[in-house]
């Protein structure tokens, strides 16, 4: 295998283009006059890559003297034909340097920017879950004025279900001042409920007239508290728009922040809730029921009336009946909850069955 070389002297400037050809051990050179037809044995010949180039020496032990080959084919060979060579050093690599740099440079990046992406959900829950309480209720107030513009409140009903709320003893809370919790009913024939941002809950006339009993309205309540208490609404909210939150969170644009979810408060109610926030909303409910000292099958007598007016496979987002998990798990969650803790002791509450009474009223 031949190729051409840069035959240089030691002590000599000037070197000379050669021919330089592998052959069964040897190399031979032709084209230089003094060292025309000479051959080198494999074992005289040291090889070096020049660093940051490919380009590579050729010295010949101990005659001063030897070539520069910019072959990387017939190198790749020369290695292949004698292995003491074949070390990193040596080796052929990409053309330029700084493009392999520049590579590895663009690798790091998109793997930084792949691990951001996955982590985004979950920086912008922990951003969320940061925000101060004020922050929120300020959102709250904007999304409502959005959402209840369309909506017809019951005043009367509003009123009752505020005192009824008031008479009950509230979850508690952790890491925050507790801050009240604003109930309103609008009428609407849908079974709904659902809680917004700023400490919010929403209930359809709808959901009261499927309900029997003060203890179903404890338990509606009680999940959407639970909701309330979980920054479950604003948490959905920041998943959702995730990246734009991330980064306006970063850059410290709060504002930009609100502006966004406010512009998104139509889409709200098509936003759903992870199974895991109506698992724990459902619990909180059970809870709620216990400290109000109801009997806890409320929350299973709620989701029976839901049933009964939808079919177990009733669909609406961001609202009390969720799609998931389906109505018949949540049943059978709530029966394990009630095995696992019955909350003894109940008794009936005249004022809540009352204040109930005056919500299943239809004409005032
Ligand atoms: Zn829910």
């Amino acid at each position: 295998m031949k190729t051409h070389a840069y035959f240089f002297e030691h002590g000599s400037a000037r070197g000379q283009t050669c021919e330089l050809e592998q052959d069964s051990g040897v190399l031979k050179c032709t084209g230089i006059p003094g060292a025309e037809g000479r051959t080198f044995s494999f074992s005289e010949i040291d090889l070096q890559k020049l660093p940051g180039a490919e380009k590579w020496k050729l010295k010949i032990r101990a005659q001063e003297m030897g070539f520069l080959i910019e072959d990387k084919i017939w190198i790749e060979h020369l290695i292949s034909a004698v292995p003491e060579y074949r070390h990193k050093g040596n080796r052929p690599g990409m053309p330029f340097p700084w493009l392999r740099i520049a590579l590895i440079f663009v690798f790091a990046a998109a793997g930084i920017l792949y691990g951001l992406y996955k982590a985004t959900p979950w920086i912008a829950d922990r951003a969320a879950v940061s925000l101060p309480w004020e922050w929120e209720m300020q959102l709250g107030e904007k999304i409502a004025a959005e959402l209840i513009q369309k909506e017809q409140i019951d005043q009367q009903k509003t009123e009752v279900i505020r005192e009824f709320y008031g008479l009950t003893m509230a979850l508690p809370e952790e890491g925050h001042p507790s801050l009240p919790i604003e109930i309103t009913v609008v009428k609407n024939d849908e079974f709904n409920a659902f809680a917004i941002p700023g400490r919010k809950i929403v209930i359809y006339t709808g959901a009261l007239e499927a309900m029997n009993s003060h203890e179903e309205l404890l338990a509606i309540l009680g999940h959407e508290a639970g909701h309330v208490a979980g920054r479950h609404s604003l948490r959905t909210l920041f998943r959702a728009l995730s990246a734009y939150a991330v980064v306006s969170f970063i850059a410290g644009d709060v504002t930009g922040v609100m502006a966004i979810l406010i512009q998104n408060a139509q889409n709200i109610q098509q936003m759903s809730y992870s199974r895991d926030f109506e698992r724990e909303a459902d619990v909180r409910s059970h809870e709620y029921l216990c400290a109000n000292k109801a009997n806890p099958e409320g929350l299973v007598r709620l989701m029976k009336a839901l049933q009964k007016k939808y079919g177990a496979l009733e669909n609406k987002d961001f609202s009390f009946f969720n799609s998931h998990p389906l109505t018949g798990e949540r049943i059978e969650n709530a029966r394990k909850q009630i095995q696992e803790n019955p909350c003894s002791g109940y008794a009936g509450d005249e004022k809540l069955a009352n204040l109930f009474a005056r919500l299943k009223k239809t004409s005032w």
